[in-house]
């Protein structure tokens, strides 16, 4: 008789012989600028702690706090038995924070994009999703019942093309969704909103933005990317974001009106049926907030250091791509070259991991950076160094 789980060594080796399988470098002690992993001392230079804030003092004592206020479990999903004061303290405070209406809490921002968006569109509607999506994206339209459409990447004109096309449609969609992350997660590059958001809107199109690499990056006190646009809160409808990045944290969440949060936490099922989040992290989270409008020069510091990583990455010859973000991609060609880029750098002391296939095209395997406000100067030269060094033995500049 045929083994029915052979398939799972087999495609595992597979990947392993295509130098496509995930190799995981376990940290022993918080995200910091040096961490310890797999025990050996190395600058932090792709995680998504923009800010340092994981391990910040204030984040950590109020977490500390809830447990002894409110335990370590919340006992249930939140519409049954598990909205705690915290959960609703926490929405009030980034509704203000996004200058929106109301904002809500899921669990993750993949819980977010997989309960939300088949919710916004269904049977008889349309959504339109740029081609370089988050793969949590790719996964809430899949599970709607919508037809789907995609346009050229972060291109409002061709965005303008498939939303004339549809409006040709036979029988009229229901409803248009126009869906784009904010900051693209492989490239860096920013979404241009203000004219994705005046094409929806000529075309009564919504808009549903993924800010999950812009929130405590771009705009004003690092508001994200409708606050870096300046643009009005009836130009975009859903502002989605997780807490799992430059806040440090875990957690999704989305800001838009009062209609908005009341219909997705009685619609979204990743909300409804999957328990909330423990009184530590929803206190982390709020503290988060405070940190952000109290500390303003972690998003300075996050800037500085991008601003001179990319000019001397690029002066000494490396492929950066397009990224106008403090991600950045050094993109070398096929995986294997990746691979050996990334384990070259970690002798060298630079943690930074490759980024292969299917995550991103066969031929555009990288090394994707991303810079951190806990980093020094001195932390910033070394890993320039470093990437020189291992540019430089592997023929790659
Ligand atoms: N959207 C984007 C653009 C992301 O990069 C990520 C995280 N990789 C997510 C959503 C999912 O967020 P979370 O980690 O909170 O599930």
């Amino acid at each position: 008789m045929r083994d029915p789980t052979s398939f799972l060594g087999e495609e595992y080796r597979q990947l392993v012989k295509d130098d496509l399988d995930w190799r995981l470098r376990v940290l022993q002690g918080p995200s910091a600028p040096w961490c310890e992993i797999d025990g050996k001392r190395v600058l932090m230079f792709c995680s998504n702690n923009y800010l340092g804030l994981s391990n910040h003092p204030k984040m950590k004592e109020a977490a500390h706090r809830a447990i002894d206020t409110h335990g370590v479990g919340s006992g249930s999903v939140r519409p049954i038995a598990g909205t705690m004061d915290l959960h609703m303290e926490l929405e009030r405070r980034l509704a203000r924070f996004k200058h929106a209406e109301a904002s809500l809490v899921y669990q993750t921002g993949f819980a977010t994009n997989a309960g939300l968006i088949p919710q916004l569109a269904g049977e008889g509607d349309l959504i339109i999703s740029d081609e370089l999506n988050h793969g949590s994206i790719i996964d809430g339209v899949r599970l709607s019942r919508a037809e789907r459409a995609v346009y050229r990447h972060a291109d409002a004109d061709d965005l303008e093309r498939v939303l004339a096309n549809a409006e040709e449609h036979v029988p009229a969609y229901r409803r248009i969704l126009v869906i784009t992350d904010g900051v693209f997660s492989m490239d860096g590059d920013i979404a241009p909103l203000d004219r994705i958001s005046a094409a929806a809107a000529k075309h009564g199109a919504m808009v549903y933005v993924d800010d999950a690499h812009g929130e405590g990056v771009l705009g004003p006190g690092g508001r994200g990317i409708v606050a870096h646009f300046g643009l009005a809160r009836d130009r975009v409808h859903v502002e989605m974001g997780t807490f799992s990045k430059a806040w440090g944290v875990v957690g999704g969440h989305i800001s838009g009106s009062t209609d908005l949060v009341k219909f997705a936490y009685n619609k979204s099922r990743t909300w409804l049926l999957s328990g909330s989040h423990p009184p530590p992290v929803a206190a982390a989270c709020l503290a988060a907030i405070d940190v952000l409008e109290s500390e303003p020069e972690h998003v300075e510091r996050l800037w500085t250091h991008t601003r001179r990583f990319k000019k001397e990455m690029r002066d000494l010859g490396f492929d950066i791509g397009k990224s106008e973000t403090p991600i950045t991609p050094v993109i070398v060609g096929e995986s294997g070259r990746a691979q050996k880029l990334s384990l070259r750098l970690f002798e060298l002391g630079v943690f930074a991991l490759p980024i292969v296939y299917p995550m991103v095209a066969k031929d555009k395997a990288r090394i994707r950076t991303i810079m951190n406000a806990a980093l020094t100067p001195e932390d910033v030269t070394t890993a320039i160094a470093a990437f020189e060094k291992a540019g430089r033995e592997l023929s790659l500049i």
